[in-house]
C-alpha cells in the first residue's frame, strides 16, 4: 500500500471529525460515484455521519450500484457538516454544488493541474482512478474492505481506465483489483451493469451519431457530433451517449476521437479520447478544460465547423509531437 504524508493528514482530518458531506464533479462518472460511495461506506463503518451530494444524477447504468439512488442531487450543500470531502475536482467550482467553502475542505484528486484548494490536500496524478486513492484511504483508516466498498473501488477503476485501455494503468491497479475480487466483487456483474445496460433509444442514437461521423484527412482522428435535433429524431437523450466516444477508437487505425455535443446555441461540450502516448489532456487544457492524457474534455463556443477544424489541428499536433513509441 502507498502511504504518504498527505494520506496520513487526510486520515487524521477524517478521524478527528464526525459529520461529512462528500461531493464530486457535476455529470459524475464511474470514478466519481465509485470513489464517493466507497469513501461514504468506509466512513460510516467508523460511525461517521455522511451525506453524498452531487449537482447531477449518475448515468442510468450506474444507478444499479449500492447506495447510488441515495445520493442527494442539489446545487447547494444545505445542513451543517464538520468537513467536505471533494473528490475528482481540480477546483471547488467543478462540483457545481455551492456552499462547500463554508466547511473544512478535504481535497482528494488525481487530475493533473489540481489547484490545491483544500485545508488538506491529497493529489496523486499517478493513480489510474481516484478509486485507487480511496482504496489506500480505506486501508489507512483501518476499515475492513467490505463487498460494497470493494465494488465501488472496482467500478471506479474499471470505468476510469476505459475498461483497462488507458496508459494510466500500473501494477498497483491490478493489486487493488485483486483485493477487490477477494473481498467479493463480481467483475462480470459490474461489467454487465456498466456496459450492457443499453436501451433501444440509446442504440439508435449511437447509430445516428456514428452514421454522421467524420474522419480527418490523415485517417487517424474521428469527429463525432450531436445536437438536440439529432437526439430528438433518434429518440435518445444526451445521457444515452455515455460510452459512445470509445467506439471510434475500436478501429485499429484510429488514434484519437473528439465528440462535440451541443449544449445551447453555439456552445458545445467537447469530450476527447486518445490511444497510448497521445496527450489529449493538454489539448483540453488549451481550451480551458482538463482531464488526463487519454481522456479529457472542455466547453467551447463558436461555429461548429471552425471549432472542429481547430481541434483537428491541435490533435494532429498532439499525435505528431508525441514521444517515439517504446
Ligand atoms: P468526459 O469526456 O468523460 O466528460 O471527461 C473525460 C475526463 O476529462 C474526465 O476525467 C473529466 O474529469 C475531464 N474533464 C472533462 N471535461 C472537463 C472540463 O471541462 N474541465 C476539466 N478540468 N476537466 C474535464
Ligand atoms: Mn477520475
Amino acid at each position: 500500500m502507498t502511504t504518504s504524508p498527505e494520506l496520513q493528514n487526510i486520515a487524521e482530518a477524517i478521524r478527528a471529525r464526525q459529520r461529512f458531506v462528500i461531493s464530486s464533479h457535476s455529470r459524475p462518472d464511474g470514478d466519481s460515484i465509485g470513489s464517493q460511495l466507497a469513501a461514504a461506506y468506509a466512513l460510516r463503518a467508523l460511525g461517521k455521519q455522511v451525506t453524498v451530494v452531487n449537482a447531477a444524477p449518475a448515468p442510468p447504468p450506474l444507478q444499479q450500484f449500492p447506495g447510488v439512488t441515495d445520493i442527494v442531487i442539489a446545487d447547494r450543500a444545505d445542513g451543517e457538516f464538520d468537513a467536505a470531502i471533494i473528490m475528482e475536482c481540480g477546483d471547488l467550482a467543478r462540483t457545481g454544488v455551492a456552499g462547500m467553502d463554508r466547511f473544512f475542505v478535504i481535497n482528494i484528486d488525481h487530475h493533473p493541474g489540481n489547484t490545491v484548494y483544500g485545508q488538506v490536500n491529497w493529489f496523486d496524478a499517478s493513480a489510474a482512478a481516484c478509486g485507487e486513492m480511496v482504496f489506500d484511504l480505506v486501508r489507512a483508516l483501518q476499515v475492513p474492505l467490505t463487498r460494497d466498498i470493494a465494488t465501488h473501488i472496482y467500478l471506479a477503476i474499471l470505468t476510469d481506465t476505459g475498461s483497462f485501455h488507458y496508459s494510466s494503468i500500473s501494477p498497483r491497479t491490478f493489486d487493488i483489483c485483486r483485493e477487490a475480487l477477494e473481498a467479493g466483487v463480481d467483475p462480470v456483474m459490474v461489467a454487465r451493469n456498466v456496459y450492457d445496460s443499453n436501451n433501444m433509444g440509446r442504440l439508435k442514437l449511437f447509430g445516428a451519431v456514428l452514421s454522421a461521423m467524420q474522419i480527418d484527412s490523415t485517417g487517424r482522428i474521428a469527429i463525432v457530433y450531436l445536437d438536440h435535433e439529432m437526439a430528438r429524431q433518434a429518440g435518445g437523450t444526451y445521457e444515452d451517449t455515455e460510452g459512445l466516444i470509445n467506439l471510434p477508437l475500436t478501429v485499429k487505425e484510429m488514434q484519437a476521437v473528439v465528440f462535440f455535443k451541443q449544449t445551447e446555441g453555439d456552445e458545445y461540450r467537447v469530450s476527447m479520447r486518445s490511444k497510448g502516448d497521445i496527450d489529449i489532456g493538454s489539448v483540453a487544457k488549451e481550451f480551458g478544460g482538463g482531464g488526463h492524457k487519454n481522456a479529457a474534455g472542455c466547453t467551447v463556443t463558436g461555429p461548429v465547423d471552425a471549432l472542429q477544424k481547430t481541434f483537428i489541428e491541435k490533435i494532429e499536433e498532439a499525435i505528431d509531437g508525441r514521444p517515439a513509441h517504446r
